[in-house]
């Protein structure tokens, strides 16, 4: 045969390929559609359709979901993604919890578990309570997703900077590890499923995208406030990563020159200003200055035991103190988006991460403060929203992502594949 049919037969399966993603996103995107539908919007011809549906179909990623009566003519069978396709085990892997929960192939969460880990020392012993929760929803996912095809792959994301073509962690500045090769690890738990390492930000700005608060936007900035302050750009439904794939640490922009020395070395940055800590770290101050505060009996006598929920639930009851400290973290909070809006001049800003239990006290703040502060095209043109699926949304995120790969490569991901 000759290298001219050889390629021939190449783009073929390519062009294969391709397409059959191409129904795959639409059928992500819409939900559900008919053959005829597929047709109008891939552009592709209906007996093309009509083969790569079929082959989805065997595959069990796509199904049957019944006829639709609203048009003219005929009525016609709907397609759409079948949630019993298999299912997704998903984990983030916190400064000071684990989050850890499986997923079926429509994205609806079947269980979920969440372990405080501060108490937990060392890194070895973290990773083993990782890998025994991780162990667990699979074994639930098994028994709770029948029929299906089984374990479609495992997701773990953290709060750092992980190098994509081997799934390391290289540095995570608020856990104080480096060099953890956290893909090689999960994947010799679970032999032969693909698995997925991501930032945390990254992941739960996918996750916002696919199924939360960023559905239909096409410029989305993500910030996720907690231990550290993570962010992740969202560009037409695929993640900007930067030349070497660290994009988008905004906590770790410079705001004080002189300021508080941050976990990465560095002084002054975003972080230090708007993180869990320094909201802490400002309630604790003003209590000990003098200010009475409903937060001293809340926290049972202990400054120690101060926490964002706590903080929350003081607000709730109009405590001055609460309410003075989710201002400023509002204000620090909103001057750190607003140049973000003028640098990406996005349609949408997804805040995230456990401060956005505060969120109904500080998105009044973070509006107020893009209004002055960025360039009002660019404010005018951006909505400020929190995260759909707050403290979840890194372990979704997880789930969006090997949702996201399969719907990009359905042959590749497809368990008969690796099994
Ligand atoms: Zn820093």
């Amino acid at each position: 045969m000759s290298n001219h049919a050889r390629l021939r037969t190449g783009d073929q399966t390519l062009v294969r390929e391709i397409n059959l993603s191409v129904i795959m996103r639409r059928l992500l995107e819409h939900t559900s559609l008919s053959r005829a539908s597929l047709a109008e919007v891939t552009g592709l011809n209906k007996s093309t359709v009509s083969s790569l549906v079929q082959e989805l179909i065997d595959m069990s990623f796509v199904h049957e979901t019944g006829l639709s009566f609203t048009g003219v003519g005929r009525p016609s069978m709907m397609l759409g993604l079948n949630p019993r396709a298999g299912y997704i085990v998903s984990c983030e892997l916190g400064v000071d919890f684990i989050s850890v929960l499986c997923a079926n192939f429509g994205g609806e969460v079947v269980w979920r578990v969440k372990e405080n880990t501060a108490g937990i020392q060392g890194r070895d012993e973290i990773m083993h309570h990782v890998l025994t929760l991780l162990r667990q929803a699979v074994d639930i996912g098994a028994t709770r997703c029948p029929g299906s095809g089984g374990l479609l792959g495992v997701a773990v994301g953290v709060p750092g900077l992980i190098e994509q073509a081997t799934g390391t962690l290289l540095f995570a500045p608020n856990l104080q590890w480096r060099d953890v090769p956290l893909r090689d690890i999960v994947s010799a738990e679970f032999g032969g499923v693909p698995v997925f390492v991501d930032n945390e930000a990254n992941m739960a700005a996918l996750g916002e995208t696919l199924f939360g608060a960023a559905k239909g936007y096409n410029e989305v900035l993500y910030i996720s406030a907690g231990v550290g302050v993570g962010g992740a750009v969202v560009r037409n439904g695929q993640l900007v990563r930067g030349t070497t794939g660290f994009a988008s640490e905004f906590g770790h922009m410079t705001i004080d020159p002189d300021g508080a020395l941050c976990n990465c070395g560095n002084r002054g940055c975003w972080e230090t200003l708007v993180s869990q800590s320094a909201v802490i770290r400002l309630t604790r101050q003003a209590i000990s200055a003098g200010r009475s505060s409903v937060l001293e009996a809340l926290a049972g006598g202990d400054l120690n035991n101060l926490s964002i929920p706590l903080i929350v639930q003081a607000a709730v009851q109009q405590d001055a103190v609460a309410l003075s400290v989710l201002e400023a973290a509002g204000r620090n909070l909103g001057i750190g988006i607003a140049s973000l809006i003028n640098a990406f001049n996005p349609d949408l800003v997804v805040l995230g991460g456990i401060l956005s239990l505060a969120g109904q006290w500080l998105l009044p703040t973070v509006r107020a403060e893009v209004g002055w502060r960025a360039l009002r095209w660019n404010a005018e043109a951006t909505e400020i929203l929190l995260a759909q699926h707050g403290f979840d949304a890194c372990a979704m995120g997880g789930v969006a992502t090997l949702l996201q790969a399969i719907v990009l490569e359905p042959g590749r991901y497809h368990p008969q594949n690796y099994l």
